[in-house]
């Protein structure tokens, strides 16, 4: 749980922030860098303010301390373009000052990787524009060195200042460079957890029919297909598909929803039947298909007449309704010359020869 102060703090950093937006997580980057480098500057001045006995260098961090307060705030009023812009701005300046000034061994120069991050993350969407802003900067490093490698700086540093300095600037650096990667990346992450997430949400809705819960017509096709093709059961196969008795009756007289309730308790009874790699489906309406792969005919047939009676004794109760349905049956193999288009034709012939022959039966 966050504390009062790092709750207030956060809103504080998030604050005008709207929706969802490139430049507004880039706003944040950019108020915790100038926070950082406020920090940064204090640090600075107390280093010299010890080190040196000149006032200038007070003023001279003094003026770019102020200048990245002054964006802060204006990071509140102006849109974020214009604020990254002045950020770049006041930083190259600054970045060219305090070389002149300290010379090429503090490191300060890397500043100028941040800028380069912050551009590809944020402001120009146009690739041919971040690759020539990358190209400037790189050539504006390199001409910083070229420059300033060799010169005498204008304060001249001792050995111990120039680490402590360096120290400083190279903890700033990658806290900079951590706070844009970790901002981005988290980002990017959080999408690529939500794709994944929705993803298997609608995977798991594609394969679950939505009313009884058990597999889709989809995912059966799936399941045989995968069965025939690629599993061990290839060779000894059972396909059932079967259909509750005068369900059409039981809407009419006791209405859809009794109609709903009585599917339900169906696929309960089905789906208590089926276990390890067999799998029951909803084939359609009031129709059900059942795999038993690994499993003969004539073991199936037993187990198929016992769900039926099962199905026959069962009572499903709406309000002071209480009816019971029988189903009916239609078993084939699965016969890999034929393939498994004409299993599924057999079974289906098989149960409209159930139907024709009284119902409440499993024909094989
Ligand atoms: P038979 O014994 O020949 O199978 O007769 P039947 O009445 O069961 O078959 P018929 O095809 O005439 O009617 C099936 C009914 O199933 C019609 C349709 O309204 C109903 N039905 C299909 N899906 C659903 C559903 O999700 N919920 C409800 N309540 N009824 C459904
Ligand atoms: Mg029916
Ligand atoms: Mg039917």
């Amino acid at each position: 749980m966050k504390s009062k102060g790092i709750k207030a703090f956060v809103d504080f950093i998030g604050k005008d922030i709207g929706g969802e937006h490139e430049f507004q997580k880039i706003t944040v980057i950019i108020r915790i860098i100038l926070i950082s480098l406020m920090v940064y500057f204090t640090a600075n001045m107390i280093v010299c303010d010890v080190t040196f006995t000149t006032p200038y260098i007070l003023l001279f961090y003094g003026v770019f301390l102020l200048s990245f307060v002054g964006i802060f705030f204006l990071s509140y009023h102006c849109v974020t373009h214009v604020v990254l812009w002045c950020f770049n701005l006041s930083t190259m300046i600054w970045l060219v000052a305090i070389v002149q000034f300290f010379g090429w061994n503090i490191g300060v120069q890397h500043f100028l990787m941040p800028l380069v991050m912050l551009y590809f993350f944020a402001i120009e969407k146009h690739y041919v524009r971040k690759v020539l802003y990358a190209v400037f900067i790189t050539f504006c490093r390199i001409l910083l060195f070229f420059i300033y490698n060799k010169k005498t700086p204008v304060w001249q540093l001792s050995g111990g200042e120039e680490n402590i300095l360096q120290i400083l600037n190279t903890i700033t650096i990658f806290w900079c460079i951590s706070v844009i990667a970790y901002i981005c990346s988290r980002n990017s992450q959080e999408m690529e957890e939500k794709l994944i997430e929705y993803n298997s949400q609608l995977q798991s809705q594609v394969n679950t029919d939505t009313l009884t819960g058990l597999f889709s017509r989809r995912k059966a096709l799936e399941y045989m297909d995968w069965i025939v093709t690629e599993s061990k059961w290839k060779n000894c196969f059972c396909l059932c598909i079967c259909d509750i008795d005068h369900f059409k009756n039981v809407n009419d007289t006791y209405g859809h929803d009794m109609g709903d309730e009585v599917l339900k308790a169906v696929a309960g009874v089905l789906e208590a039947e089926v276990y390890g790699s067999n799998l029951a489906a909803r084939w359609g309406g009031e129709e059900f298909l059942l795999l038993f792969p690994g499993h003969g005919g004539s073991e199936v047939y037993d187990r198929l007449e016992r769900l039926r009676k099962r199905i026959g004794e069962m009572r499903v109760t709406v309000g002071d309704a209480a009816i019971g349905v029988t189903m009916t049956f239609g078993l084939a193999e699965y016969n890999a010359q034929n393939g498994l288009n004409a299993t599924i034709k057999e079974a289906d012939r098989k149960l409209y020869q159930g139907k024709k022959s009284g119902r409440n039966t499993v024909v094989f």
